[in-house]
């Protein structure tokens, strides 16, 4: 892993966990405590975490900006979130994979990884190897047109004999919501009243 993999990785834990010790870092990584104090010092530079007795953990500004959808700015409490992470470290929170998708596209440049969660297994996958399924009867209650995100194509296979709907690749579901979405930015979310 490069230094700035490692940061990126460093991050996402973060962001889940809150509080991590540099021991537990240094294992988790396969590096030394040494290389992980190296790699956290541009982040605490940058005031992206901050040391606490515990180890390091995000500060206040990182966190508050992680609450709501960078793409629909709807509160975030979906359980199938989708993270962006930028060539400069910053990270975006996407309520679901269809803000995570459009909010990709938008800013594809500056991405540097897409991660989302498999909708069966609950596990971390890169968007750009997941297989997605649009249109499928089943209601997340979030963003239209809803999209599902799974790790292998058996799973979404199967969930679609299930439940109908459409599997497509990373590019193929960013083209089609775009369709769907007929040129509208914002994303057809059911606002709650
Ligand atoms: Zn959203
Ligand atoms: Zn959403």
């Amino acid at each position: 892993m490069l230094p700035i993999e490692r940061r990126q990785q460093l991050l996402t834990w973060l962001n889940k966990e809150g509080t991590l010790s540099i021991t537990e870092i240094s294992n988790r990584l396969q590096v030394s405590e040494m290389t992980v104090y190296r790699d956290i010092k541009p982040l605490i530079e940058d005031k992206k975490v901050i040391k606490t007795s515990g180890g390091i953990c995000l500060t206040q500004e990182t966190t508050i900006s992680s609450s709501a959808c960078t793409y629909c700015l709807k509160e975030s409490n979906n359980r199938h979130p989708v993270q962006i992470i930028t060539h400069e470290l910053r990270v975006e929170h996407l309520c679901c994979p269809h803000c995570g998708l459009l909010r990709y596209k938008d800013i594809e440049k500056d991405v540097s990884q897409i991660i989302c969660r498999d909708f069966l297994q609950d596990t971390t996958i890169s968007a750009k190897m997941a297989y997605f399924l649009l249109d499928a009867d089943f209601n997340l209650n979030c963003c239209q047109p809803q999209v599902l995100a799974f790790d292998s194509l058996k799973h979404a296979d199967q969930f679609q004999k299930g439940f109908g709907g459409i599997v497509l690749r990373f590019e193929e579901a960013i083209i089609e919501i775009q369709k769907r979405m007929n040129g509208q930015s914002g994303c057809g979310c059911n606002k709650r009243e």
